[in-house]
């Protein structure tokens, strides 16, 4: 498995609208994409920071993920994305090595990329999602 870069960090937040705006006017940040992730439930909003994203999620749905996550714990950094080449070989590699899987095999996040999620209980408490193009 080869890690190149932080993909991205995902931050859950209670609205796009009222977020995007302290993005852009307070950090001087521009957002490029707005894109719904029907899958998970989410709509979320991108940040270019170098070679790493900020991915702002507002949940659609209060049974969804983000807005179980919110419920519970309220707006912030929900979890850390590593950019790997292959998710499907770095989960099976990883099944193999004891780590607990959220996914066994990718499947299709935002920005057309595979993503795969790794356990909090095995990666001591930071939620970690796989991103690639295979
Ligand atoms: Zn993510």
């Amino acid at each position: 498995m080869n890690i190149s870069h932080i993909e991205h960090i995902g931050i859950a937040v209670n609205s796009l609208d009222e977020a995007i705006p302290y993005y852009e006017n307070m950090l001087g940040l521009k957002c490029y994409a707005v894109e719904e992730v029907a899958d998970q439930k989410v709509k979320t909003a991108f940040f270019q920071v170098g070679d790493t994203k900020i991915e702002l999620l507002e949940s659609t749905d209060p049974e969804g993920p983000i807005g179980k996550f919110i419920e519970k714990k309220g707006p912030g950094v929900h979890h850390l994305a590593f950019a790997v080449d292959d998710v499907n070989k770095s989960l099976t590699e990883l099944d193999e090595k004891g780590i607990r899987l959220i996914d066994q095999k990718s499947r299709k996040g935002a920005e057309g990329l595979n993503i795969g999620f790794l356990h909090p209980k095995s990666t001591l408490g930071v939620l970690t999602e796989l991103c690639g193009k295979e």
